[in-house]
Parts: C-alpha cells; structure tokens; sequence
C-alpha cells in the first residue's frame, strides 16, 4: 500500500523548499511505514525557546529558512519516537533523495547531536544564496480598480488621440 500525507502534514510542508517536498512525497509513496510531519519553517522566537530549552542547540538552524524538515513514523495514527522505526525510515528518504538528486542530510547520522525526525538540504549545495522566501503568495495580476481604474479610463479616451 501506499500512504499519503494529511492535510495537517501537507499544511506544514508551507514555505519548505520545493526540493524537500519533493523528496518527503516520493518517500511516502514507497515507505513501508507511515509517517507524518511535524514541523517544517519555524520561527526565530520558537528557536530562541528551543535553544533556551536545550531541545536545540544553534540559532543557524535550517528551519528558519525553509532548509529543513522534521518527521516522524506513525503506529496507528500515533507519532512514535522509537529509533529503531527511524532507523527504517532513513533508507526510504535517503534513497528518494538520491533518485531525485537531492542533497539532504540526516540528523541521526549527526555524532554530536542525533536528531531522528530531522532531515535539512546541505550547506554545500544550499548555502546563503539559496535563501529566498518561499511562502509568499504571489502577486495576482489584477484590474485596476479605484482611483488606478479612473486614471486608466481617462488614459483610454483621452490619450487616444496622441501619438
Ligand atoms: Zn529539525
């Protein structure tokens, strides 16, 4: 069978980089076991207390900007922090991330500071330069209305004969 995210999961992938959404949604389509997300752009104040609280430790951390993601198996419809669960999960996502020519790396491969859930794009191949914002709405092209409207139409009678 082949899992799907929920909206929930899908309304946090909001402002993640398009390469991390690629990769999540490849992986679910062939993961053996369920999984969700749990957090993809955070905030600087959220930071700030994760820090304070000991659950991370940098202020340079890749959810800022759209650079990570953390997720976590599902046992019947419950997040379980079971290592050996991530430990399965792992291959899933590092072998989509090949296919799909993504640099991604695991926080449970980190030595100093193992993460289970989390998984950010390399500093090497996503460095600074990479950093733009992601989750802003893009601009509709719309009629002018209002005054903008009235200028048009005077623009459009009166500068007809112009040229
Ligand atoms: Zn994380």
């Amino acid at each position: 069978m082949s899992y799907k995210f929920s909206s929930r999961s899908l309304s946090r992938f909001d402002g993640v980089h398009p390469d991390i959404r690629a990769v999540f949604t490849l992986a679910l389509s062939r993961s053996p076991i369920d999984f969700t997300v749990l957090e993809g752009v955070r905030s600087v104040e959220r930071q700030r207390k994760l820090v304070a609280s000991g659950a991370s430790t940098t202020m340079n951390s890749r959810h800022l900007t759209g650079h990570a993601l953390d997720v976590a198996p599902l046992v019947n419809g419950a997040v379980s922090w079971d290592w050996p669960l991530y430990h399965k999960l792992a291959p899933v996502i590092k072998q989509a991330a090949k296919d799909l020519g993504v640099d991604l790396e695991w926080g449970g491969d980190w030595q100093s500071f193992k993460d289970g859930p989390h998984w950010q794009l390399s500093w090497k191949k996503y460095g600074k330069e990479d950093m733009v914002a992601r989750s802003l709405p893009k601009p509709k092209p719309t009629k002018p209305t209002g005054l903008a409207a009235i200028i048009a139409a005077f623009f459009a009678i009166f500068g007809k004969g112009r040229k």
